[in-house]
C-alpha cells in the first residue's frame, strides 16, 4: 500500500509531508469516512477505532443524535458571538450544570468548598472551545479567586500540579509539563506552578503554603499512559484542599463524560472538585466544545470583559453540547463503559506475560505496557493498523486502548484478538 505512490493514500500522505508542519507523526492510514466505532480508509479498507480521538469520540463517529442536532442547528444559526444571547446558550449551560450537579455525592464533606462553608453551591458554566482554553480558564479563575476571595497578595498565587501531567499546549500549560517534548525551548515560562508526584496527597499537603490558590490534577492521567492513582487519592486531595481553603481543579477533559464508567472520573470516589474542566467528548466528535463548571462562589469572580472567547458558547457548539449532555443523562453509556471495561480488562489481563508487561484499566480505557523486546509502542500500533485496529502509543512501549463507548463487545474482543496475534508473532 505505502510503496505505491499512485494510491490515493500515498498521494495524501505525500501532500501532508510536504505542506503540513510535522508536529504529529501519524500512522500511514488515510481515513475518508466513519460510523460508530469503525472508520474507512480512502482505499476502502475498514479499521476499528480504538483511540476514539483521545476520547473526543466517546459516542462514536457521527452519532445520529449528535449529527441531527448539528444539522438542525446548521440550518438555523451557527455564530452570533457573546455580544448577544442566542436560543441554545442558556439551555446548554443549564443542562450541563444539571448533569454536573447530579454527580454531587451524598457525603457533603466530599463536596465543594461551598458545601462546607455554607456558601452557595449553585452551579454555573463558562464555555470555551478547546481543552487547553478550558484549562487556561480554570487557572485564571483560580488566581482571580485567590486574590479576590482568599486574599493572597496580588501576583503571588501558586498552583500545585502533578508530575506526568498533560493539560494542553499553551505556553502557560507547557511551563509546568515535565515532558521534554512538550516543554523544552518554549521559554520563558509562566511562573507560579509547583510540581509534586502524582498519586501522593501528602506531597500536595506539604507543597501548600499561604500563596496556594489551587491544585490542578487529572483524576486519571491519560497521556501519561492511563495512570490510575491509588484508591482514596482523590478523596484525600479533596480533603487537603478543603482544609487549606485551596480550590481543587479536576481536568476531566479526557477522563470525563463516560469514559471511566461514571459521568466523571471524580465520581468514582464521590469527590466534587471546585472546578470541572471538560472538553473532548463534549463536542460529540463534531466541533470543539469545552467548559469550566463550578459554583457561583468561584466562577462568579469573572465579570464582564475579564475573560472570553469569540467562538466559546456559539450556537452550533451549544446545540451539539446539549445533545451530548442528553446522551449522558440516563447513565447508559456510563454503564456500557463499565461493562465493556470488565471484558477489556479480563481479556488484556490474559496477555500479561504473553507480550504485555502490565495493564491498567479503568472503565473502557486501558494503558498497556508492551514488552520492549517486542518493539516500540509505535511498532505495535503499526502492526495493529495492518490488522485493521487503530490504536496510539503514548510514551515508549505504552499503548492506550480507548474505543468509542458504542463499540460492540464482539468488535472489542476481535481487537484484543488482533493484539494477541501481533504480540505472538513478534
Ligand atoms: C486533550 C487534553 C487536553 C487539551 O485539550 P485540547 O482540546 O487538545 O486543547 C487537556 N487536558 C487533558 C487531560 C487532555 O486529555
Amino acid at each position: 500500500m505505502l510503496g505505491d505512490v499512485t494510491s490515493p493514500a500515498a498521494a495524501q500522505i505525500a501532500l501532508a509531508e510536504r505542506y503540513a508542519a510535522h508536529n504529529y507523526h501519524p500512522l500511514p492510514v488515510v481515513v475518508a469516512e466513519a460510523e460508530g466505532a469503525w472508520v474507512t480508509g480512502v482505499d476502502g479498507r475498514r479499521y476499528l477505532d480504538c483511540l476514539a480521538g483521545y476520547s473526543a469520540l466517546n459516542f462514536g463517529h457521527r452519532h445520529p443524535a449528535v449529527i441531527q442536532a448539528a444539522r438542525e442547528q446548521l440550518d438555523r444559526l451557527t455564530l452570533i458571538s457573546r455580544a448577544f444571547h442566542h436560543d441554545q446558550f442558556g439551555a446548554f449551560c443549564a443542562e450541563l450544570a444539571a448533569l454536573v450537579a447530579a454527580s454531587r455525592p451524598a457525603d457533603p464533606t466530599l463536596g465543594r468548598l461551598g458545601d462546607r462553608d455554607g456558601r452557595s453551591t449553585e452551579t454555573m458554566v463558562l464555555p470555551m472551545n478547546t481543552g487547553a482554553e478550558a484549562v487556561e480558564t480554570a487557572l485564571k479563575v483560580a488566581r482571580k479567586w485567590g486574590y479576590e476571595v482568599k486574599g493572597v497578595p496580588d501576583g503571588r498565587a501558586t498552583i500545585v500540579v502533578a508530575s506526568g501531567n498533560f493539560h494542553g499546549r499553551t505556553i502557560s500549560i507547557v511551563s509546568f509539563s515535565d515532558d521534554p517534548d512538550a516543554h523544552d525551548h518554549y521559554g520563558p515560562y509562566t511562573p507560579g506552578f509547583v510540581t509534586v508526584p502524582y498519586g501522593d496527597a501528602d506531597a500536595i499537603a506539604a507543597a501548600i503554603d499561604e500563596t496556594t490558590v489551587a491544585v490542578l490534577i487529572e483524576p486519571v492521567q491519560g497521556e501519561a499512559g492511563v495512570i490510575v492513582p491509588p484508591d482514596g487519592y482523590l478523596r484525600d486531595v479533596r480533603r487537603v484542599c478543603g482544609e487549606n481553603d485551596v480550590l481543587l481543579l479536576a481536568d476531566e477533559i479526557q477522563s470525563g463524560l463516560g469514559r471511566t464508567g461514571t459521568t466523571f472520573a471524580c465520581d468514582r470516589e464521590g469527590v466534587v472538585p471546585d472546578l470541572y474542566i471538560l472538553g473532548k467528548a463534549l463536542g460529540g466528535g463534531v466541533v470543539p466544545v469545552s467548559a469550566v463548571v463550578g459554583s457561583v462562589d468561584v466562577l462568579g469572580v469573572v465579570r464582564p470583559g475579564q475573560h472570553g472567547s469569540t467562538f466559546g458558547g456559539n450556537p452550533l457548539a451549544c446545540a451539539v453540547g446539549r445533545s451530548v449532555v442528553a446522551l449522558l443523562r440516563d447513565g447508559s453509556y456510563q454503564e456500557r463503559a463499565r461493562d465493556l471495561g470488565l471484558v477489556l480488562r479480563r481479556r488484556l489481563d490474559q496477555l500479561v506475560g504473553k507480550g504485555l508487561v502490565s495493564v491498567r484499566c479503568v472503565g473502557l480505557w486501558a494503558g498497556i505496557d508492551v514488552d520492549p523486546a517486542l518493539g516500540s509502542g509505535r511498532d505495535i500500533c503499526a502492526a495493529l493498523a495492518d490488522r485493521g485496529v487503530l490504536a496510539k502509543d503514548t510514551h515508549g512501549s505504552t499503548i492506550r486502548i480507548a474505543p468509542p463507548l458504542v463499540i460492540e463487545q464482539a468488535d472489542l474482543e476481535w481487537a484484543v484478538d488482533q493484539l494477541a496475534d501481533v504480540l505472538a508473532s513478534r
